[in-house]
Order: C-alpha cells, then sequence, then structure tokens
C-alpha cells in the first residue's frame, strides 16, 4: 500500500518520519470506532438472547444453548467489524519540530489486512 505520508514536514522542511517504525498506523475514525463498539454490544445482545431462548422455549440445555448462540453473535460482531473498517481509517501525521500537523484519509481498507501489514513491517 502506497503511504500517503508525506516525506518532509510543509511548514520546516524537516523529514516527517525518518524510521518506518515511528510512522504512525491508521487509526479508525469516530464513526468507526462507534460502529464497532454498537457491533460488539449488539453482538453481546445477540449471543444472550439466543441463549435465553434456546433454554426457555426449547429446553435445550444452558451449554449447548451457549454452543450454538455463539454463531450468531460471532456473526454479528463480525459484521459491524466489517461495517467498521468500511467507515475508513486516518493517519495522524504530526511534524516533531514545528506546531503542524494534519489527519489523511488512510483509504479503505479490507478487514484482516492490518495483521498482514504489520507483520510486513516488522520483517524489515
Ligand atoms: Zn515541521
Amino acid at each position: 500500500m502506497n503511504s500517503p505520508i508525506p516525506d518532509n514536514c510543509p511548514e520546516c522542511e524537516c523529514e516527517l518520519y525518518p524510521s518506518r517504525h515511528t510512522r504512525p498506523r491508521p487509526v479508525r475514525t469516530a464513526v468507526g470506532q462507534m460502529v464497532l463498539a454498537g457491533g460488539f454490544l449488539l453482538s453481546g445482545g445477540v449471543f444472550l438472547g439466543t441463549i435465553a431462548s434456546l433454554v426457555l422455549l426449547l429446553m435445550m440445555p444452558a451449554v449447548v444453548a451457549g454452543l450454538v448462540a455463539c454463531v450468531p453473535g460471532l456473526g454479528v460482531g463480525f459484521a459491524g467489524a466489517i461495517l467498521s473498517e468500511r467507515c475508513g481509517r486516518v493517519l495522524k501525521v504530526s511534524c516533531r519540530k514545528c506546531p503542524w500537523a494534519t489527519k489523511l484519509a488512510a483509504g479503505h481498507r479490507a478487514y484482516g489486512a492490518r495483521g498482514s501489514d504489520e507483520s510486513g513491517e516488522w520483517r524489515q
């Protein structure tokens, strides 16, 4: 992925991030964080709700109901995570020597791409 981070500060021309490891990582936007939190809450609600209905309506043992409820619970959580990724990420870039700072759109990334990106950086 091409990095949108400029090499030099537009204000004072000093090099922004001489080392790759100090470069800022893309972080979720505020909307993305809310979607993620909502997804987790909903996922927990679906999990507990499924257990309750299986136990109460089908008289299923709680242990079995818990295992079955994992499926829709994880599904909802995963959907929330994917939606959150679609909200995009931003890079918070700032200069060490002057007050210049900006936020850059990091673009939309496929879910799961983050891990491979990071391991790629650590290998260098
Ligand atoms: Zn600067």
